[in-house]
């Protein structure tokens, strides 16, 4: 990729490495990645960081974290599905475990 406005080689970081020109934004964006990984973990404060990644993008153009947002959101109400599906299966054997074993042993 060459600069738009020297036309020199621009580095890996999106700076043109002659003129110091910001040529293409970094493909990471930070309150994105801290979205993303809070999601996986405590997907409340992931879906809260999204949805402010998603409502601070449009104005700024930026569409990493516009992405970056909406798959903390995805993320975070997949995640929490999956936490209630894995309580909900947990508490049917917590019942259904104790009934069978009862069952046969009476
Ligand atoms: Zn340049």
């Amino acid at each position: 990729m060459k600069c738009s406005k020297c036309g020199k080689k621009v580095g890996r970081d999106g700076v043109c490495v002659s003129c110091g020109t910001q040529c293409r934004t970094p493909k990471t964006s930070l309150l994105g990645n801290f979205a993303l990984v809070f999601a996986f973990f405590i997907p409340i404060v992931g879906l809260v960081l999204g949805i402010i990644a998603v409502c601070l993008a449009p104005g700024k153009q930026d569409k990493v974290l516009l992405a970056d947002g909406i798959k903390a959101i995805v993320m975070s109400v997949v995640v929490t599905a999956a936490h209630i599906l894995l309580l909900y299966v947990l508490a049917m054997l917590g019942v259904a475990v104790p009934f069978i074993i009862a069952n046969i042993a009476g």
